[in-house]
């Protein structure tokens, strides 16, 4: 009977698109499973996702590569297990599937907004649960919930068109930084994408979207002016301030919840100050409370113009037991400019201070290793991060988190390779945007914290799940001893999230956000089909 039903709707579907059923091939069901989480509660723990509505186990029908290679334009793939380049499109940058990684048995590689549409129709109809992926590099645990699904793979989304003013761009949503950035660059364009080259435009987005440019421009999600969205019923819509207004709303901050967002037209710039000036300082753990100090000093004021960095991690050449520090202050003009910002750093006589170095704005993701290429984009046995927002940076609250990340490093070396961002970006042009306005509700906080906790060995199941453990035990207990006692309401940028906090500490405390949010995810996606990422609660 449900073979019957399932058979008439899909028939229903091909007549819609103008075809006809089309006979089955011999690849059999494959099963799919909604993992069980069984990582242990964490002190943050609010286990509250909308997954229920999501069917433990279905197979695909066995017909589904020939179904949907009918349906879809002749440029999409469907590609199951059995092919030699699935393993192409499966990868990610954390690659455990115990902690938060998705698995998948059909990656669906749509090559218009049509096959997204039709994708999750079929979807639909059969019940099977599917993920947009871009980027890949989402580590929300509860991604690995999605056991066997289907992928849809948007990377083949790749539309770039200026608008005739230069104002504007129509981008798809298939594009990552590092398509973006040069390309606007050789047009003498730029807008605020995230930093790192390897994530997408739009999984940063979508959750606000932090960039070296935002002090002059605004996040990430402030440069969308509309977007195209396949919604959870396979509708496709356009949202804007004038069209689908509430959508256009929950999309700037929440936006991982409510559809796949095939392109959107977003906001460029002349690159007026292309060069960069930037200097790194390194420090011994010794100096932690001045550094931070100075970072505060610093900050108090910070131009526009100015991102402070600063990170830990473990190098064995300088002190073998305790990891470094290492500050950096990028700054987006001339080192004549320059030298009064990097002063306070070169002031307190770090153990070692590079060259003033100088770039442009494609260039500073080799400046801060963030290229394709480098270690941070490469893919992870296990990597979580485990991510906060706060307003300054509370000395005693840091040392405290230190000495914990000192400590995994000495009782858990596979862990070594783990890191600290702390990352503050400027904040004026965040800030210009009416707070009320979007889903991001976290406009007033002044530093990032990313706590990567990170392992390469990823040669048995059993090796994973210790460390996943061991990795979990000290992320969390690193992050809580870096909100310190001062703060009460705890806050993260939602794409740092791990997967263990509230939807407040997330989506923001007001109760008028939380209702608006809740409501807006029974409008456009009462079922919760997009449910594996920081998913709210209807
Ligand atoms: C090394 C590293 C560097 C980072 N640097 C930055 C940074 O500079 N700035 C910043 O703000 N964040 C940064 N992040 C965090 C980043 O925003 C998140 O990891 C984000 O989820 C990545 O999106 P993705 O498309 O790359 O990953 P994916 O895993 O492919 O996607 C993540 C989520 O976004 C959804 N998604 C992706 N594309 C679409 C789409 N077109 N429509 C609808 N949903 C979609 C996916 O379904 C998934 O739920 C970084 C993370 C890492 C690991």
């Amino acid at each position: 009977m449900l073979f019957c039903t399932r058979s008439l709707i899909w028939g229903g579907l091909l007549a819609i698109a103008g075809l006809t059923t089309a006979s089955p091939v011999a690849t059999g069901p494959l099963p799919i499973a909604i993992r069980d989480n069984t990582s242990p509660p964490s002190s943050l723990e609010h286990r509250d996702y909308n997954t229920t509505s999501l069917s433990p186990v279905v197979s695909l029908p066995p017909t589904i590569q020939q179904d949907l290679t009918t349906l879809l334009s002749p440029s999409a793939l469907v590609i199951l297990p059995s092919s030699p380049s699935f393993s192409q499109y499966t990868h990610r940058w954390s690659l455990n599937t115990h902690t938060n990684s998705p698995s998948y048995a059909v990656i669906v590689v749509p090559a218009s907004e049509r096959d997204v549409s039709l994708t999750i129709q079929y979807a639909n109809v059969h019940s099977i649960p599917f993920l947009a992926t871009t980027g890949t590099h989402g580590t929300w645990q509860g991604l690995s919930q999605l056991q066997g699904g289907m992928a849809i793979w948007t990377r083949n989304l790749t539309k770039m068109e200026f608008a005739a003013d230069g104002q504007s761009a129509t981008l798809g949503g298939g594009l990552r930084g590092d398509d973006v950035v040069p390309a606007l660059w050789a047009k003498g364009k730029q807008t605020t994408t995230g930093s790192c080259r390897c994530v997408s435009l739009l999984g940063p987005a979508l959750g606000g979207g932090h960039g070296w440019l935002q002090g002059q421009y605004g996040l990430g999600a402030d440069q969308i002016l509309s977007a195209r969205v396949v919604l959870a019923n396979g509708t496709a819509v356009k949202a804007s301030n004038t069209e689908n207004s509430d959508l256009f709303w929950a999309l700037r901050g929440a936006g991982h919840n409510f559809g796949v967002v095939t392109e959107v037209e977003y906001k460029l710039y002349d690159a007026v100050r292309p060069e960069w000036t930037y200097q790194s300082y390194t420090f011994t753990q010794d100096r932690l409370e001045e550094v931070y100090r100075v970072h505060n000093e610093a900050m108090r004021n910070q131009s526009v113009f100015v991102v402070y960095w600063s990170l830990w991690r473990w190098a064995p050449e300088v002190d073998p037991v305790h990891p470094i520090l290492v500050s950096t202050v990028y700054y987006n003009g001339p080192p004549s400019e320059a030298a009064s910002y990097f002063a306070p750093f070169a002031a307190l006589s770090p153990l070692d201070t590079t060259p003033v170095l100088t770039t442009d704005y494609p260039g500073l993701a080799a400046a801060a290793q963030f290229r394709v290429t480098d270690w941070a984009c490469q893919p992870k046995g296990g990597a979580t991060v485990y991510g906060m927002d706060v307003d300054t940076y509370d000395v005693r609250a840091l040392r405290q988190s230190y000495n914990a990340f000192r400590d995994m490093i000495r009782t858990e070396p596979a862990l070594s390779l783990s890191m600290a961002y702390l990352e503050g970006y400027a904040l004026q042009a965040v800030q210009a945007v009416p707070y009320e306005s979007t889903a991001f509700a976290l406009r007033d906080r002044k530093l990032l914290y990313g706590f990567l906790v990170t392992y390469e060995d990823n040669t048995t199941a059993t090796r994973n799940k210790t460390l996943d453990a061991q990795a979990q035990k000290w992320g969390e207990k690193i992050r809580d001893a870096a909100y310190g006692e001062k703060v009460k309401q705890k806050s993260v940028y939602v794409n740092y999230a791990k997967g263990s906090e509230s939807l407040q500490a997330m989506y923001g405390y007001e109760g008028w956000r939380q209702e608006r949010l809740k409501m807006l995810k029974r409008k456009y996606d009462p079922k919760g089909r997009f449910s594996f990422y920081a998913p709210i609660k209807a």
